[in-house]
């Protein structure tokens, strides 16, 4: 059997065919309407199959045109359609001459018993021709065709009226859903960059903390450092990251081992290893330990003293431990300076407190001596005895002077003094601190330099120059001390910015040791700069020295080379040689006598016994106070008749100044004269600053104190 199927979808086809094929028909197959015109006209099949609704040419219209065909009209037609399954279209179709009409889909085998069936009528009925049962009017086929056709566009747009909503409702679900996750990504955008900027921030803190960083891996081994840990070792990131921590560090340990500071036990008992693997293992923290440890840094070999801390942190979900290290060796270095310091300190107040009661003893010894010896005749055996004694004093009393040298308590004396002779003075002292490796010389100016100063600081001046040349010419050289008067030119006073038209006294001293750089040159009058070992040096020594000559109103310069030996000079400004000291009788001859009613305040007994006889046997009348406060009830009773005040400085419950100044509140203008071993800086403003105060430094001679309260009582 010859079979023609007309169809548009090739699937349809397809299994048409192959049920067809089963059933041993030859098949032809057309795509639609006009091609199966065309191939029934070529082939004259013994049936046709087609689809109702094809492109082109419909099934209703293949099925007119074979009906218009005498050649073709008696072909069978099989209407096979899904589109077209109402009665309506049944009607039309059998109208127009179908032989069935069968609705898509049926079963194969359904449809080949239909096909059999159809052949079988076709045999009985042979010779009669299936024509179209109703007449061919034109209108009619149309008016049906139009009916159907439209009803199906109705169906047809209704339904994708239909599919236009859902596609809508579909599209508007695709935007909400697409809004929901862009919000989502923006939300994880935001997340992310907020991640970003932390991980920022925290990065900037790592690289600009002020102390060494390491993050250690795992495996002991440096994941990140910081910039400080660069430049503790002196290496780059790349050089550090990957290393064993101590090798990274440039520890010496770690160095000499090739798995040294891979954390085994390679060193000797090292801290921060055990440390480190403690917080690795415990994940406790450690803080601010402290420790030493050598180091290879800039190629020299460096004992390095510092704190380190050890935390443990999880970094992209690996546990690490974050390693700081903050290098105090210097700290180190300034505490013991203050330590030493500070001893020194201490050491100067209790040398400074021993020389205090030292001079009220000597002052003692030497006053009976002194007044035995102006009783005495000339020609008294006994004369020399106590001559001696009083040498023998003297010589304690500058021994006690060299002490308070030594503790800075000595009075702070202010005097028209001559520098060639403060120079003369130290001389010898100056010679045993340099030793005999240092040959000394001194060329001193040939009139006198008549300044105003206090002539143990200025001592003190020398005595710390001397120490430091000394040290500066470990190996012996030469120290060259000069003093000359010079008048500073205009030249001058702008190069280094001080001086005045006034003449002034120059102290030069120059030294050919190992001398200076610039860097240290800016650094020497800082207190506590030192380029010394610890316990050669406590960097005072030029502080000292600078403060002294600020309060001289006086200059200093420095010129240093490394190699070349060095130059200080001080400038102290010049006055006229003006006498403004008490003249004092210098022999034992008797000094004049008085009347007047003196308050002395001593707390010393014995010495305050002998200030009590000396004055006495003068023909004075003394009221005693043995401290401050009963000086001042004393002045309270005895107002009238009391005519000078006669004061230890340094005495219990009320010193002194404190005790004249409230004596001064009660009666302005009473004169007052103090004596003491060492004082303040408050005694000296004090006599300074007021007319009717004067100063006597313990230990005095009789005599001296005898002249100084006669001229006092005497000037008006
Ligand atoms: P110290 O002597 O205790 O170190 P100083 O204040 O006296 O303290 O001196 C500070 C520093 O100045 C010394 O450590 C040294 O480096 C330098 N210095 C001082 N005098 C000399 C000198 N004559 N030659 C070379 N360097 C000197
Ligand atoms: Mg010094």
């Amino acid at each position: 059997m010859n079979v023609l199927i007309v169809e548009d979808n090739s699937n349809d086809r397809r299994l048409l065919r192959y049920t067809l094929e089963h059933h041993g028909c030859t098949v032809s197959e057309a795509q639609d309407g006009e091609e199966g015109l065309e191939l029934a006209t070529r082939i004259q099949p013994d049936i046709i199959i087609s689809d109702a609704l094809m492109p082109r040419m419909d099934g209703f219209n293949l099925l007119r045109a074979l009906k218009a065909n005498p050649e073709l009209s008696s072909i069978p037609f099989l209407f096979y359609s899904a589109t077209y399954t109402g009665e309506p279209e049944e009607r039309l179709a059998l109208s127009l001459g179908a032989t069935a009409f069968v609705v898509k889909p049926t079963e194969p085998e359904n449809l080949w018993k239909k096909i059999c069936a159809i052949m079988e009528s076709q045999k009985a009925q042979q010779g009669v021709i299936s024509q179209p049962a109703m007449d061919e009017n034109e209108e009619h086929f149309l008016r049906e065709y139009n009916r159907i056709v439209a009803t199906k566009l109705e169906e047809k747009v209704a339904e994708l009226e239909e599919a236009i909503i859902q596609r809508k409702q579909d599209e508007d679900e695709l935007r909400r859903v697409n809004a929901e996750l862009t919000l989502e990504v923006d939300e994880r955008k935001r997340a992310e960059n907020a991640l970003k900027e932390q991980e920022q921030e925290l990065a900037t803190i790592f690289e600009n903390a002020p102390f060494v960083m390491l993050l250690l891996d795992g495996e002991r081994k440096v994941h990140r450092v910081n910039a400080q840990a660069c430049s503790f070792a002196g290496s780059s990131v790349s050089d550090m990251i990957g290393r064993r921590s101590g090798e990274a560090l440039r520890c010496l340990y770690a160095l000499d081992t090739p798995e040294g500071c891979g954390f085994g036990p390679h060193c000797p008992d090292c801290i921060v290893r055990l440390t480190v693997l403690d917080t690795f293992e415990t994940g406790q923290s450690h803080h601010q330990v402290e420790t030493r440890l050598p180091f290879l840094l800039q190629g020299k070999e460096q004992t390095i003293t510092f704190l380190f801390s050890t935390t443990k942190v999880m970094v992209a979900h690996q546990a690490m431990v974050l390693l700081s290290l903050q290098d105090i060796s210097n700290y180190k270095k300034l505490e013991s300076q203050l330590h030493h310091a500070q001893k020194m300190e201490s050491i100067g107040t209790l040398a400074g407190g021993i020389a205090h009661d030292f001079n009220n003893i000597l002052t003692v010894i030497i006053g009976y001596g002194d007044i035995s010896l102006m009783s005495m005749d000339a020609d008294d055996p006994l004369r020399h005895n106590i001559e001696f004694m009083l040498q023998a004093s003297r010589r304690a009393a500058s021994l006690a002077q060299d002490i308070l040298l030594f503790s800075r308590k000595q009075i702070c004396d202010k005097k028209s003094v001559d520098l060639n002779e403060i120079v003369r003075s130290v001389d010898k002292f100056m010679r045993r601190i340099i030793g005999e490796d240092i040959t000394c010389t001194i060329t001193l100016d040939d009139g006198t330099l008549s300044i105003l100063a206090d002539a143990h600081q200025l001592e003190q001046v020398l005595m710390n120059f001397a120490t430091n040349a000394r040290d500066a010419m470990p190996n012996g050289g030469s120290l060259s001390i000069t003093t000359k008067q010079i008048k500073l030119d205009e030249e001058f006073i702008a190069a280094h910015g001080f001086g005045s038209n006034v003449m002034y006294a120059v102290l030069t001293v120059t030294d050919n040791g190992i001398g200076m750089n610039e860097e240290t040159r800016l650094k020497i009058f800082d207190p506590f700069f030192t380029t010394k070992e610890i316990g050669k040096g406590t960097g005072l020594g030029l502080a000292v020295v600078y403060g002294i000559i600020k309060q001289h109103d006086g200059q200093i310069t420095v010129v240093s080379k490394p190699g070349h030996g060095t130059t200080f000079r001080i400038f102290l400004p010049l006055t006229l040689s003006t006498d403004n000291e008490i003249k004092v009788n210098s022999t034992y001859d008797k000094p004049d006598r008085g009347t007047e009613t003196i308050l002395l305040a001593e707390d010393d007994e014995s010495l305050r016994n002998m200030v009590l006889s000396l004055l006495e046997s003068f023909g004075y009348k003394v009221i005693i106070a043995v401290d401050g406060e009963d000086a001042v009830q004393k002045y309270r009773k005895n107002m009238k008749q009391i005519q000078l005040l006669l004061f230890d400085v340094v005495m219990p419950k009320k010193n002194g100044i404190d005790a004249y100044n409230e004596i001064r509140d009660i009666k302005p203008g009473i004169k007052v004269l103090f004596a003491s071993g060492y004082a303040t800086d408050a005694v000296q403003l004090k006599t300074l600053a007021d007319d009717n105060a004067m100063f006597i430094s313990k230990p005095y001679l009789p005599s001296n104190l005898l002249a100084i309260v006669r001229s006092m009582l005497d000037k008006s």
